[in-house]
This record gives C-alpha cells, sequence and structure tokens, in this order.
C-alpha cells in the first residue's frame, strides 16, 4: 500500500514563514501488514503439525493390535512434534531479532569461531549422509555484534546445504577479505534454486519445494532468520545458484577494523 499519510501543522511566522511538520505514515502501516501476515502464517504453519499429530494419535488407536503400524504412527508423531518445537523455536527468534536491530552492545566476534560452531552443528546431519564438510579461507578476522547471532545465520546456510544436497555431495564454508568487508560463503552442489525462486526464497515461509522442506523438518524461516541477522550486523545475504548443480550463500558483514598482530593468512583445513 502506498497510502501516504500526511501530518501537517502549518504556523505563520510573522508575513512569510511557514513551518510544516509533515510525517510519513507509509513505513508503519507496511510493517503493520507485514505484522498481520505474519500471525496468519504462523497460524497457518502451526496448524499443520498438530493437525498431523492428532491424525497420527488417531491412526495409533486404531492400529493398537499391529505393533509394527504403532511404531510408524509413533515415529511420525515424534518427527511432527520436532518439526513443532524448532518451528516455536525460530518464530522466538525471530521474534527476539526484532528487538535487536541494530545489535545492541556488540562485541569483537572471531569468524573462525562463529564458522567452527556454526559446522558442528550439522556434522551429525553431514555424517549421516555422507556428505564432506569443510572449512577453509582466511583466518583471524573478526567483526562487531553477537556472536550467538552470527552463529544461527551461518549454521542456517550450513544446514539448508547438507539438507538440499544429495548423499556423498560435499558442503564447503570459506571465509575472505574484501577491503572492509568479511565474506563467509556456504557452497553446495545440491539441487539448486530455480532463477525464478531466487527472489522469494529469503520470505518467511517461502520453501521452493514444501514437500522436501517438511522431509528434512524445514519451517521455511531459516533464511528470513539470516537476512535479518546479515541486515542488524550493517551486512547482506546474497545468493548464486544453479539448478541441479548447486549453489553458494554469501553473508557480508563489515570487518572490524585490523588489529596489530592478529594472525592473518590464508589456511586450508578439513
Ligand atoms: P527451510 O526451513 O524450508 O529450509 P529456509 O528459509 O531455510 O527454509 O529456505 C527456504 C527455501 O529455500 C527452502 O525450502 C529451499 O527450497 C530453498 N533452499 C534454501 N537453501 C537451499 C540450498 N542450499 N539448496 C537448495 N535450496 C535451498
Amino acid at each position: 500500500t502506498q497510502t501516504l499519510h500526511v501530518l501537517a501543522r502549518v504556523a505563520p511566522l510573522g508575513d512569510r514563514l511557514v513551518l510544516a511538520l509533515v510525517e510519513d505514515r507509509t513505513h508503519e502501516i507496511r510493517v503493520d501488514e507485514i505484522r498481520r501476515d505474519f500471525v496468519a502464517n504462523v497460524s497457518h504453519e502451526l496448524k499443520t503439525p498438530v493437525g498431523a499429530m492428532m491424525l497420527l494419535a488417531e491412526a495409533v488407536e486404531g492400529a493398537s493390535d499391529d505393533p509394527e503400524a504403532v511404531r510408524r504412527f509413533a515415529q511420525g508423531m515424534q518427527r511432527e512434534g520436532e518439526r513443532l518445537t524448532r518451528l516455536v523455536q525460530e518464530i522466538i527468534d525471530l521474534s527476539r531479532l526484532q528487538y535487536d536491530d541494530p545489535v545492541q552492545s556488540p562485541d569483537p566476534v572471531e569468524i573462525d569461531d562463529v564458522v567452527s560452531a556454526a559446522v558442528d552443528r550439522s556434522r551429525v546431519d553431514a555424517e549421516n549422509r555422507d556428505i564432506r564438510l569443510t572449512t577453509g579461507g582466511t583466518k583471524g578476522l573478526q567483526v562487531l555484534g553477537n556472536e550467538q547471532q552470527l552463529v544461527i545465520a551461518v549454521g542456517n546456510l550450513v544446514e539448508n546445504a547438507v539438507s538440499y544436497s544429495p548423499e556423498g555431495a560435499k558442503v564447503s564454508v570459506g571465509v575472505r577479505r574484501r577491503d572492509d568487508v568479511v565474506e563467509i560463503s556456504v557452497t553446495d552442489q545440491g539441487y539448486g534454486i530455480a532463477e525464478a525462486d531466487l527472489d522469494r526464497i529469503f520470505e518467511r515461509f517461502y520453501r521452493v519445494d514444501p514437500a522436501r522442506s517438511r522431509e528434512t523438518g524445514g519451517t521455511g524461516l531459516g533464511l528470513s532468520i539470516v537476512k535479518h541477522i546479515a541486515a542488524s550486523h550493517g551486512g547482506d545475504v546474497k545468493v548464486w545458484s544453479v539448478q541441479g548443480a548447486g549453489s553458494t550463500f554469501t553473508v557480508r558483514l563489515p570487518l572490524h577494523p585490523y588489529r596489530p598482530g592478529q594472525p592473518s593468512g590464508v589456511v586450508s583445513h578439513a
């Protein structure tokens, strides 16, 4: 909506001077709309796993003399429960982030620590699917911000790279400095994303393939969280992707001023 709400107070001062106070409320109205859409989406998203759990509970009741079926339905309930927990957690994360933009009381954060903590979050998933997870690039870089949030952002990208890749693929995380900017790139050889979807994947709850996202326990919120965190650190996130070949997501953050004596150089390690 492009409605422009104008509040004007005109006060003649002397013969000619006019003071006008103009307030543009377009932004406020847009934020309100986004909030309303978000609440509608959240209700829909919460109803899906709850509905599935209720159906599964009914199915368990009806299958009491078939232990194999009971086991399958119970596993399904557990899966939906995990999805629900994750969804609630991510909704809480998102709403917390809204109150921390720009990041309040930022600290110097070592990018090496962010990358290793982010990669650790996906190690088990990667091992289970025989995906080789490597890190490399420039060491010793720092940004100013909130370490926990940065781990969530890079962690979400690594998690997606693992989730949207076939078994046996490679995922790499690279760090490099470009002038006053740190670039953290997560590259996969996975399914890739069609050009038409590239603009939309950062929207809340947008999934290219809802069935696949559901299978991997996705909530559709991961990338919107990444985008939010990058922006509140004064940076951004970009994606390059070729369908069927893989994707690279790059978070760019303003570099914390270089500290003399700080080690720097290119080191590659698995
Ligand atoms: P989800 O929880 O579904 O993974 P995200 O917000 O993290 O939600 O991502 C949105 C959608 O973008 C995903 O559902 C998926 O379709 C697509 N996507 C994200 N990362 C990748 C990737 N590395 N490779 C292919 N598709 C991806």
